[in-house]
């Protein structure tokens, strides 16, 4: 199955990629994390990509489109992926079709997670995440069972990103708004356009998830 999350920073992207990775037998490819790995290895995207992700805008189609024509080309891509963070541009979006139509890969569904954008102020602000094994928490909404002890893998170290602040996310909300929200009536003409209140809590995301892909799965075998 081949699936794209999208939805605002904070909405939720990640941590239902993690879940779904695990039931449907597919992997994450999250863009941030890839140029974030650019960033801390001090490669020549890397370089490039740190200010501007700093700043809470957009890094070059370019990039991301090549970055993310490798990804897909690797052997794990071919038993199916969540996008994350992927499209966010419509350039992305109409170069996704072409990656996928040269693969002979089809799209399974585009799933919208909503969420306003105040809530997504709170969530940006508390996160963070398990130095080791990627794991993310929330200071609030998903603390680990044991205080300063990773659920996943034990870990007690955390970090949080460097544009997870009060001043960047504004400008984060407004690149989404401006620049990935016209995505949406793409996939909504293709039909493949789904929308899932993310508003509640993490597991009753999960669950409507669950309820909207397992029919698609079923429908596929
Ligand atoms: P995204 O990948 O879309 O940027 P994340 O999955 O990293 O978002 O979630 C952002 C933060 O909000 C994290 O700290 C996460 O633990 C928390 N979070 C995710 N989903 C929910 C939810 N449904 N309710 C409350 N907090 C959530
Ligand atoms: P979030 O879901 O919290 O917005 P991500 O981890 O997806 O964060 O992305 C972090 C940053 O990486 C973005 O603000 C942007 O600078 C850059 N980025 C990630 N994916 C893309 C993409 N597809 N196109 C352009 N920039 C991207
Ligand atoms: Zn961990």
């Amino acid at each position: 199955m081949n699936l794209i999350l999208l939805g605002p920073p904070g909405a939720g992207k990640g941590t239902q990629a993690k879940r779904l990775e695990e039931r449907y037998g597919i992997v994450q490819i999250s863009t941030g994390d890839m140029l974030r790995a650019e960033v801390t290895a001090g490669s020549e995207v890397g370089r490039e990509a740190k200010a501007v992700m700093e700043a809470g805008q957009l890094v070059s189609d370019a990039i991301l489109i090549r970055m993310l024509g490798n990804r897909l080309a690797q052997a794990d891509a071919a038993g199916g992926v969540i996008l994350d963070g992927f499209p966010r541009t419509v350039p992305q979006a109409m170069a996704l079709d072409d990656l996928f139509a040269s693969r002979g890969l089809a799209l399974d569904a585009v799933i919208e997670l909503k969420v306003d954008d105040a809530a997504l102020v709170e969530r940006i602000a508390g996160r963070f995440t398990c130095a080791k094994c990627g794991a993310g928490y929330h200071d609030q909404f998903h603390q680990p069972r044991v205080g300063g002890v990773c659920d996943v893998c034990g870990s007690t170290e955390f970090t949080r990103r460097a544009d997870d602040n009060r001043e960047t996310v504004a400008a984060r909300l407004a690149a989404y708004h401006r620049q990935t929200a016209p995505i949406l009536p793409h996939y909504a003409a293709s039909g493949q356009l789904r929308s899932v209140d993310g508003m509640a809590p993490i597991d009753a995301v999960t669950a409507s998830l669950v309820a909207l892909l397992d029919p698609l799965r079923a429908a596929r075998a």
